[in-house]
């Protein structure tokens, strides 16, 4: 069919930013165009350039760079990851393009020595990234419908919707290029530090300290932290973790098999070329180990009150939902009851014998399927039937384990050090249990229904107010530190480091600060050191910000995110709060699916389209990859994305 009328022939697509998005973006459309093909439909001659922008190389971009140290692990397991739709239900696969661990297999030379359960060097996922790339444009330039295909070694530094629909993008070299439509799929773009940062950062180059603010973990020059040098850590997330790899494996340091079990499984043998690390973060502990697990969600985990009937049900009634008032309930219900199923399973002594225990679980469920009220009723009164059963034994509070040490305090940092140590070491254990491990499993509960949780944001059936102060306010922050750690070996290894003495915790809440007296960073807990005299202060030269930069377009120091806002090509997604009050969202404002970006107007641009982070104000979670074989609308929706957008740039452009 020839192109319509308004667009010229062939008509150019650019895509601006070849990560994963953007290659899933163009294996997406070489399935379209495959699919036209078959169906005697498709173009009888090229219909479309392609030119691909990136100042990184496609595929791997900037995150999944290949020579970036090996020790930077995925936090997924190798079964998991996919940026082709290979084997996703209801996507037609493409003739190039496969999961990560059919490529694992298929390349051993390439992936190395890997297990589906093992956690992949980043390194080896671009590897991955790299080679779908290259296969799928091949694939594309066979087609027949594609004429060329080029990657532009640049940034786009801004874009000037044209008048026909179409975009021009000024590029960061001085050029410009005309494109008649746009993906936008720009990922973790650098950020302005916030005010408490800026304060950090003018004060360390006042003293002559040295300040890191949050990087990407595999551009931070770990070599520069000299050895035995105090380094203050903020954050103990996933980059906290990649840190600690860097500054002990990456120094020659070796972990040794302590011979003794999970919590006390590793020793470190130092190199003497380590700084002593003092990472601290709100809940004052780092996010728990994954569970050793064969899938991703516990196979014993099973939603059984936070189903589609019953959101439907809720929703009929009440409208828009409001996650704590309607959802929360049930994903309550869920979590305890996967804890004590597992309890009742797997050590039922604790319940009394397996008889006790069945008939706690039936006086449980019963209560569960009798209860209309929120989780202080439910837990008050499923405290006092287990009371029957185990008495003083306190029933789950899962909320309670994001911030583990909330009302203690400590009476000193020698012992807020072995209070973390012991805790982990318990967690550990748990971790190492698996699918034996009632608390892992209601974590794989809570996860299961975060996974829920983000479709019904994507689908916005969850009020903007409740999101903002539910979702985002609490349950994310619950959820990741409980159910997105990195995997056991890392909380092993962080424990032999403490147990060396080259890692010193800091506490909860944690208050940083320069002291300009002493020429050094400080950073100390309220809770542990119980008099002003036996505070324990930390102090070092060195700090570094243990985080990614802010995902928020408005905070974006990207100069093309920068220059959309500023000339009202695009503007945040605006939110209401409970008072009326109208705030500018994370992520930019567009349409639903597919994508579009609307303007300062209000006004839609037909032929741009948004994947990935900056659509944090209508999905959530938008950072991780798609799970191999998963529903394209749910665990896999940046594959069911980058299908409706490759859909609608060939509905434009390609008949
Ligand atoms: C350190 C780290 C570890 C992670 N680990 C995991 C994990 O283990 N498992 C998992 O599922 N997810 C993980 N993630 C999530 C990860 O974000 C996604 O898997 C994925 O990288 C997002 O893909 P993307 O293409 O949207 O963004 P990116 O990977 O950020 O790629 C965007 C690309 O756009 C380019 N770009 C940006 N602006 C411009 C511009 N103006 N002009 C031209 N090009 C531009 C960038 O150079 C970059 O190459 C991790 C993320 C990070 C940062």
């Amino acid at each position: 069919m020839p192109p319509t009328p308004d667009v010229p022939h062939p008509a150019r697509i650019a895509v601006v930013g070849a990560g994963p998005r953007g290659t899933s973006f163009l294996e997406r459309l070489l399935a379209v165009i495959e699919e036209t093909r078959d169906a005697g439909t498709g173009p009888s001659a090229p219909v479309v350039d392609i030119v691909v922008l990136d100042p990184h190389a496609p595929g791997p971009g900037r995150v999944w760079r290949t020579d970036q140290s090996p020790l930077l692990l995925m936090n997924t397991p190798s079964f998991f990851p996919t940026a082709a739709a290979a084997g996703t239900p209801g996507l037609r696969a493409s003739s190039a393009g496969q999961t990560f661990d059919q490529w694992r297999m298929s390349y051993p030379d390439r992936a190395g020595d890997l297990d589906r359960t093992d956690y992949p060097p980043r390194a080896v996922y671009g590897l991955y990234l790299s080679d779908l790339y290259w296969e799928v444009t091949r694939a594309l330039e066979a087609s027949g419908a594609v004429g060329t295909i080029t990657w532009e070694r640049t940034e786009v530094e801004c874009l000037e919707p044209r008048p026909d629909g179409g975009v021009r993008l000024g590029l960061q070299d001085g050029r410009t290029l005309e494109a008649d439509a746009l993906v936008l799929g720009l990922g973790h773009v650098p950020a302005r530090l916030n005010r408490e940062q800026q304060a950090l950062r003018s004060s360390a180059a006042e003293l002559g300290l040295d300040y890191r603010g949050p990087n990407l973990p595999a551009e931070v020059d770990w070599d520069a932290v000299p050895a035995g040098e105090d380094l203050l850590v903020r954050g103990m997330g996933l980059n906290f973790f990649d840190a600690m790899a860097q500054l002990t494996l990456g120094r020659g340091g070796r972990f040794v098999d302590s011979g003794d079990g999970p919590g006390r499984a590793l020793r470190y043998e130092p190199s003497g070329r380590e700084p002593v690390m003092h990472p601290a973060s709100r809940r004052g502990v780092c996010y728990l180990p994954k569970a050793e697990l064969e899938t991703f969600v516990p196979h014993a985990v099973s939603l059984k009150y936070l189903v589609p009937e019953e959101v439907d049900r809720l929703q009929d009634e009440h409208g828009t939902l409001d996650f704590m008032v309607h959802l929360w309930p049930l994903i309550h219900r869920d979590v305890v009851r996967a804890y004590y199923f597992t309890m009742a399973r797997t050590r039922p002594e604790v319940l009394g014998g397996a008889e006790r225990a069945g008939e706690f679980l039936a006086g449980l469920v019963g209560q569960f399927e009798a209860a209309g009220r929120g989780e202080p009723v439910t837990a008050h009164h499923a405290q006092e039937l287990l009371h029957t059963y185990q008495p003083g034994m306190p029933f789950l509070d899962i909320r309670a384990l994001a911030r583990p040490f909330e009302r203690q305090v400590f009476d000193s940092g020698a012992e807020y050090q072995e209070e973390v140590v012991d805790f982990l070491a318990g967690v550990c254990a748990e971790a190492a249990a698996g699918e034996d491990s009632p608390l892992m499993v209601a974590i794989g509960t809570l996860h299961a229904a975060r996974l829920e949780v983000k479709r019904l944001v994507a689908e916005r059936r969850i009020t903007d107010a409740s999101r903002r102060r539910d979702v985002s306010g609490w349950f994310e922050v619950l959820v990741e530190g409980l159910a997105s750690g990195p995997p056991l070996l890392r909380v092993e290894q962080l424990l032999a480091l403490a147990r060396a003495g080259l890692v010193r915790f800091v506490g909860p809440d944690p208050q940083f600060e320069a002291d300009a007296g002493r020429s050094l960073f400080t950073v100390s807990s309220p809770q542990v050191g119980t008099d002003e005299a036996a505070l324990d202060v930390h102090h070092g030269r060195w700090m570094v910000e243990a985080m990614m930069p802010a995902n928020r377009v408005q905070q974006s120091s990207s100069a093309l995110v920068a220059s959309l806002l500023k000339d009202g090509t695009a503007v945040p997604y605006a939110v209401e709060d409970e008072e009326g009050e109208v705030l500018p969202g994370r992520g930019f404002d567009v349409t639903g699916r597919p994508y579009r970006l609307k303007d300062a107007q209000g006004r839609v641009h037909e032929r741009v389209f948004v994947l990935g982070l900056q659509l944090a104000s209508v999905q959530w979670g938008t950072a991780i990859a798609a799970e191999a074989g998963q529903d394209p609308d749910g665990r896999a929706r940046t594959l069911g994305d980058a299908d409706a957008a490759a859909r609608a740039v060939w509905e434009l452009l390609g008949r």
